[in-house]
């Protein structure tokens, strides 16, 4: 036998090997072990009790009638909903919003559990082929691995049905009060679950409640589709044509969830995060009216980077943005929550200081300037990484209402002092008062 008819009984025939490569090349190999494990666990689980499921129960006609009904409408919600996720993602970058609950909770309640296994694959394969991928380019792994989490969730949801005993919506719409019980309780079993079985498939396991649990306003979405999930269920278990009316609200919810992330978007600014000028000022309007009611008194500070153009000059623009947003954390480390932090463009930020006193807002000015001074902001060299730890910050200080009444007088007082500051040699802090006179310096 010649060596190359050895290597050719030996070697996998192409389609094979083809297989075998491509599965190698699987992002999701590239996760954390633990990311692989649970992801695969759980769709090993999903699959497993799905085809379980599937040949224990009795589907009838008209479950499938049921089935195709909310794919349709969920596929068609999808499609009708991409305009406002192309726009999402052009103001926010912000990942999808997930209203599939309105179709696959509603499956819960009225479907047989492999079904709604099946709906929900149906619907995730539908929405990662037209836009996830295309929109976000989410890796295939984490939508299987989604879809997976989410027919769990689903099983959960129908355990809470069967150790009730009450056969969906319609055993439920026979129990009076009780059946509401039992539903309230599903959609508290479904939210639960949910909100557990995703923590381990993340990349990073946060430690606060809303990295862990998503923020008030997912939750709050959440709670709005499962709830027009289970009106959806009633209308299917009673007068199915009417389920079409679920859509247009829907629609309309879509929608309102983009108008308060368009709001976020008009008013930060984009390369630190923090408010930017018309944002910081609506903000410190109210905050300057609400001092004017209580008779309180306010800080606000400016603060502008020592010499930042040579930063630029030397290492570049790029690093300079690096600098800057290293700097908006120092000051946002520095303030208080509800102390209102701003960049009015360049490289000057801007920080209102609610009831607080002359001492105390000098003493947060002087603490920023020691945190600027502090910072060592690594940023991509020509060659290798370097480290920008030369920084330093002029700081004027104006107060309301000694320094002035409007917002814009505060403004003009502080930006006075800062010229002082600058004059005077730069980092340091100094405090104007009524007459624009420099009132105190706070040498570093
Ligand atoms: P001074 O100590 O007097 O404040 O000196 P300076 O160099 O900081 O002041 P100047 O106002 O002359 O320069 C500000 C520089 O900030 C000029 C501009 O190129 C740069 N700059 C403004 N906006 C941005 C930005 O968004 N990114 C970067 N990287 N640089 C910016
Ligand atoms: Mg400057
Ligand atoms: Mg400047």
């Amino acid at each position: 036998m010649s060596m190359d008819k050895a290597r050719a009984v030996s070697s996998p025939p192409p389609r094979i090997h083809a297989t075998v490569s491509s599965l190698q090349n699987w992002a999701l190999w590239q996760e954390k072990p633990r990311v692989i494990a649970y992801c695969l666990l759980t769709e090993i689980i999903a699959v497993f009790l799905t085809v379980t499921l599937f040949f224990q129960s009795t589907v009838t006609g008209r479950d499938f009638l049921i089935l195709l009904a909310l794919l349709g409408l969920g596929v068609l919600q999808a499609e009708l909903g991409r305009q406002v996720e192309r726009l999402r993602r052009r103001v926010s970058g912000v990942a999808h919003i997930n209203m599939t609950s309105v179709w696959i909770f509603a499956g819960v309640l009225v479907l047989p559990p492999a079904l709604t296994a099946v709906l929900t694959a149906t619907l995730y394969l539908h929405l990662a082929v037209r836009s996830w991928y295309r929109l976000q380019r989410t890796p295939a792994w984490r939508t299987t691995s989604n879809a997976a989490v989410l027919i769990l969730t689903c099983f959960a949801s129908y355990t809470t049905l069967a150790l009730t005993g009450v056969d969906g919506m319609r055993g439920a719409l026979g129990l009076g009060w009780t059946g509401a019980g039992v539903i309230a309780a599903t959609i508290a079993t479904h939210f639960v679950a949910n909100a557990l079985l995703v923590i381990p498939a993340r990349n990073t396991i946060a430690r606060s409640v809303t990295g862990l649990f998503g923020s008030p306003m997912d939750n709050m979405l959440e709670t709005a589709t499962l709830c027009l999930g289970t009106l959806n269920a009633l209308t299917l278990a009673t007068l199915p044509g009417l389920t079409l009316l679920v859509l247009p609200p829907l629609l309309i919810l879509h929608r309102g969830v983009l108008v308060k992330q368009l709001e976020v978007a008009a008013t930060t600014d984009a390369k630190t995060g923090v408010l930017n000028t018309a944002g910081w000022h609506n903000r410190a309007e109210v905050v300057l009216e609400r001092a004017r009611q209580r008779d309180r008194s306010l800080g606000t500070l400016m603060i502008d980077l020592d010499h930042f153009k040579q930063i630029n000059d030397s290492h570049g623009h790029l690093a300079g943005d690096d600098v800057l947003r290293a700097v908006a954390t120092a000051i946002q480390h520095e303030v208080r929550e509800r102390d209102i932090v701003g960049r009015f463009g360049g490289e000057e930020f801007i920080v209102l200081l609610p009831d607080i006193g002359e001492r105390d807002a000098m003493a947060v000015a002087e603490r920023i300037r020691a945190g600027i001074t502090r910072l060592a902001v690594e940023v991509p060299g020509t060659l290798r990484p370097t480290t920008i730890d030369d920084l330093s910050a002029s700081v004027g200080v104006a107060m309301y209402p000694e320094s002035g009444g409007e917002l814009q007088e505060l403004l003009d007082a502080a930006d006075t002092a800062l010229y002082m500051a600058k004059n005077n040699g730069r980092n340091q802090v100094i405090r104007v008062g009524a007459l624009g006179m420099a009132e105190e310096r706070l040498a570093s």
